[in-house]
């Protein structure tokens, strides 16, 4: 038999849930450390210069979660009356409890996604900024981009896209934040160096304690002046951490591992296909998520629990999230317990 809560559930929810190996800790264990306050820590000077070099940014700083990286980037950016934009379901808009309105002081704008899932055309950009306005109106600011996008199913924005509507924000007056908590899957998926993917930004936010298995950590990066600022405000956020090293170390570990995301990649197209072939409507995934479209999401999510498969739902979709902990007989596990369910 297959299937049944009895069997190890296979926890499909996000790739937040990967745990540090022994690799890691022991990396962790050894850290040289220092006070991050005071005079410094040595590893997390190296975790961020490493960073920064894979991002192609001036500099880079520890923050100890991708929502504080975002927020302390939009307050950067932002003054109280400012507008930002950014692609309907983006991550800091939905789901960053609006950090941002209290404490940067703008507030956000929806932008179609008129070039794919995800994604924004320089044309809506354009669209979206009149060329002048009275001195009563909200100031558009700041273009938040997402990539991958999470909520659209990990959809990726190629290079030359990017650039097209980075371009066009600039020619607008925009600055530009990435969110690029998944931007390693995005580089992975590509082929290209993830730097190919920062081109022109302001700022740009990436997860170590994602797809990469640190468990903590994210890396906040942009010019020396900004990165400055950005100290400051994450040790107004109460984000300073002393001995920061260990995590640092973690972090260091997780960026010599981008490569390996192309098995949750992989692993991915298996299990939309596998779910396909059982008569699931699951899009084709570009990275590590694959949404299914099903009629009733929540009724789905709570039978899966009972076979055995843990999943979250978006939009009324099922959410399935590949990751380093979930090998490819995983997959294929998951697949058989669902097999015993209707489609
Ligand atoms: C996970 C995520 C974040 C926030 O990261 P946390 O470390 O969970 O706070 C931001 N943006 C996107 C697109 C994400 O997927």
């Amino acid at each position: 038999m297959n299937g049944g809560a009895s069997h190890r559930p296979l926890d499909l929810r996000s790739d937040t849930v990967t745990r540090p190996d022994e690799t890691m800790r022991a990396a962790m264990a050894a850290a040289e450390v220092g006070d991050d306050i005071l005079d410094g820590d040595p590893t997390v000077r190296a975790l961020e210069e490493k960073a920064a070099e894979i991002l192609g940014t001036e500099a880079t700083l520890w923050v100890p979660s991708g929502t504080m990286g975002n927020l302390i980037a939009l307050t950067v950016h932002m003054r109280p009356g400012d507008r930002f934009l950014a692609p309907a379901l983006a991550h800091v808009v939905e789901f960053e409890l609006g950090g941002w309105a209290s404490f940067a002081g703008g507030v956000p704008h929806a932008l179609p996604w008129s070039a794919g899932p995800g994604r924004v055309s320089p044309a809506s950009v354009r669209a979206s900024v009149p060329p002048s306005q009275p001195y009563d109106a909200l100031r558009d600011r700041l273009l938040c981009l997402e990539n991958t996008h999470n909520a659209a199913g990990g959809t990726v924005t190629e290079p030359g896209e990017h650039r097209a509507v980075t371009a066009t924000a600039k020619e607008a007056g925009l600055l530009v934040h990435l969110d690029g908590a998944r931007i390693w899957n995005a580089a992975v998926a590509l082929d290209v160096p993830p730097a190919e993917l920062t081109w022109g930004v302001d700022s740009v936010l990436a997860c170590l304690s994602k797809g990469l298995c640190a468990p903590m950590g994210s890396v906040l990066g942009g010019s020396a002046e900004f990165v400055r600022a950005a100290r400051r405000l994450r040790k107004m956020l109460g984000g300073a951490v002393r001995q920061g090293g260990v995590m640092a170390a973690a972090g260091l570990v997780a960026l010599g591992r981008i490569e390996l995301l192309r098995n949750d990649h992989r692993n991915a197209q298996v299990l939309a296909s596998g779910l396909r072939e059982l008569g699931w409507e699951a899009a084709s995934p570009e990275t590590n998520i694959v949404l299914a479209s099903v009629s009733d999401a929540e009724r789905r999510v709570s039978e899966l629990h009972r076979m055995g498969v843990l999943a979250t739902t978006i939009s009324g979709a099922v959410r399935f999230v590949t990751h380093a902990d979930l090998s490819e007989q995983d997959i294929q596990e998951v697949v058989g317990r669902i097999s015993s369910m209707s489609p």
